[in-house]
């Protein structure tokens, strides 16, 4: 249950000042970015409807402790149907970019940020990948590339992915964990298509 006492009124404005969020206020809730989402065809729990209203009313710890946020392909095909013209697929990036600024960064993505501050790479050039490419007649190739480290230090997201969140694990998240079965529509489905333009 979404809890409004529990709204923070500011939440909406510091997306909005964010890259990519300046369209947040438009969206008047059509849903056709959760109609068109290709990721709900697979996981109907996805809905940035969903999470732009949530954003919409302030419920700042729901969004950005919650999974689905991370679930988005940033395909854009939510964002060649918004009627209202809304780059969703970009305002989207902005709620994650924030999540990251406010310590909610997926254990996944750290990982990710670990392999490319240590290689430069995410994943490992070994002996056996050198020599097949000079194998295939290709030049080799430097094992790590220290320049990744001294953006991602400019970048100073290793020291938000670091920091800790600065809220509880939500109510939304809690119901997403109590989710146990997966309902997937079916493409091309139209019974699909319209119950998902419902929500
Ligand atoms: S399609 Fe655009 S206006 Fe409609 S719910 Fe999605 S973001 Fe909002
Ligand atoms: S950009 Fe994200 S929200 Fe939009 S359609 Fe693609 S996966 Fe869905």
């Amino acid at each position: 249950m979404i809890e409004l006492k529990n709204a923070d009124p500011n939440f909406k404005w510091e997306i909005i000042k964010k890259e990519g969020g300046e369209g947040l206020l438009k969206c008047f809730g059509c849903s056709d970015c959760a109609a068109s989402c290709p990721v709900r065809y697979f996981d109907e729990r996805y809905n940035p409807r969903k999470i732009i209203r949530l954003t919409l009313l302030g419920m700042k710890n729901e969004v950005l402790s919650s999974p689905f946020l991370w679930f988005c392909a940033h395909c854009h095909a939510c964002t060649e149907r918004c009627p209202q013209g809304i780059m969703v697929a970009d305002l989207i990036n902005a709620i994650k970019n924030y999540a990251v600024e406010q310590g909610y960064c997926p254990e996944g993505y750290k990982l990710q940020l670990d392999l490319l501050k240590r290689l430069g790479r995410l994943y490992e050039v070994e002996d056996f990948d050198l020599k097949k490419r000079q194998r295939l007649g290709l030049p080799p190739i430097d094992k790590t590339i220290p320049e990744v480290a001294k953006i991602l230090e400019y970048t100073e997201i290793i020291k938000h992915v670091n920091s800790k969140p600065q809220a509880q694990p939500s109510t939304f998240q809690k119901s997403a964990g109590q989710i146990t079965k997966t309902q997937n529509p079916k493409p091309n489905d139209p019974s699909s298509q319209e119950k998902m333009e419902k929500e």
